[in-house]
């Protein structure tokens, strides 16, 4: 069968394997007919990084930490690659009862067990179970297990009753094409915080993880925040933002526009995944707000405003987003809305180009091919 494996900065290509079997009872084979590119996987596609990253570990500019996460060379390839994907299901074991044949689901990125201790309190992607070092996930390479990539033929996924989320009969495939990563990752930085604070104001500085500024911005509209400002120098994303009803800005922007973003937000998603972005994103905090940060800060002893943070009752959350753990919730959201997220897709390419697609700079690409 055939896989895409990313080779190196700006080359992937296909490549073939062995198909995978059922291993144990609980596995199940699916065939991903759609496939959304996660906004990291363009760091390693668009820039040569992995030279760079190895460089600035051994001198310690890059926190060691990096290593840990995405192997002492980070985005070596080949590797296979792909992590966002709806399916169907082909084959189950013999001990899986609940997901079946046939049926369309979505594969969230990390892979979970469901019943251990941190299955349970909901941090599916830190699974004691599949977690060796720090991740278990399809698609980033052998630091996180060799589970393959999601721009493949076919897939195994272990403990399937419980990773293989249905996509409800009557949501459109492509409109949740990026609920194994980057749509869950959305949900938690807005819709989790804004319970806790109804009609709560929110800020997104975007610009980094570009798909996941805007599914936020969407989704806190969606929610109900009083305001949605959403910060980036894109226009075209701004344009997309303001469909769904966000008010919008360039980053840069001086004099009377620049003042209506010093306001201060119940909820901010640090989405430029820059250390600045990050500084901002907690000066812009009201009391007892909760910035999210969705990028990466590679840069060893990044600084942050612990005095304001302390002065304001500030809370930041970071780390991986528990896909699985929000999926219900999302998926049963989107059927009784109709939440337009595909808007957020600005190509979508047929499934046999996924070699050059996967490379386009594209804010969200999309790569469908037919359902059997
Ligand atoms: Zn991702
Ligand atoms: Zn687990």
């Amino acid at each position: 069968m055939r896989e895409l494996a990313f080779i190196r900065s700006g080359r992937l290509a296909w490549r073939d394997r062995d198909a995978p079997i059922v291993r144990d009872p609980g596995d199940a084979i699916v065939r991903p007919f759609i496939a959304a590119r996660c906004d990291g996987d363009t760091v390693p596609i668009h820039r040569p990084v992995s030279r760079l990253m190895q460089a600035g570990i051994a001198v310690r500019a890059i926190d060691p930490v990096v290593g840990c996460i995405c192997g002492r060379v980070p985005f070596r390839g080949p590797f296979a690659i792909g992590h966002e994907c709806v399916a169907q299901v082909l084959e189950v074991g013999s001990g899986v009862q609940r997901a079946r044949v046939g049926q369309t689901v979505v594969v969230p990125w990390a892979v979970s067990c469901g019943t251990c201790e941190p299955c349970r309190r909901g941090l599916t992607s830190k699974c004691a179970t599949t977690t060796s070092a720090t991740l278990a996930a399809y698609g980033l390479g052998p630091a996180s297990g060799r589970w393959g990539g999601m721009v493949a033929d076919e897939l195994r996924v272990p403990f399937a009753d419980h990773m293989l989320v249905p996509v409800p009969a009557d949501v459109p495939p492509l409109r949740v094409a990026a609920a194994s990563d980057n749509l869950a990752d959305a949900w938690r930085s807005v819709v989790t915080p804004l319970r806790d604070r109804p009609g709560g104001s929110v800020l997104i500085i975007g610009g980094g993880a570009k798909s996941i500024g805007l599914y936020a911005a969407g989704l806190a509209v969606a929610h109900g925040a009083a305001v949605v400002h959403y910060v980036d120098d894109d226009p075209v994303r701004r344009q997309i933002a303001e469909a769904f009803g966000a008010h919008t800005f360039p980053a840069r922007a001086r004099s009377r526009r620049r003042r209506a973003v010093t306001l201060r937000y119940d909820v901010v998603v640090e989405a430029s995944s820059r250390a600045a972005g990050l500084r901002r994103a907690i000066r812009s905090l009201a009391r007892g707000g909760v910035c999210t940060a969705v990028g990466y800060y590679l840069a060893a002893g990044t600084r942050l405003p612990l005095m304001h943070m302390y002065a304001t009752d500030a809370t930041l959350r970071i780390g991986v987003s528990h896909a699985r753990a929000v999926l219900p919730d999302l998926l049963a959201f989107v059927a009784r809305t109709g939440y337009p997220a595909e808007q957020v897709t600005t190509l979508t390419a047929h499934w046999d180009d996924a070699p050059t697609a996967y490379a386009t700079r594209t804010t969200k690409l999309v790569l469908q091919r037919h359902a059997v």
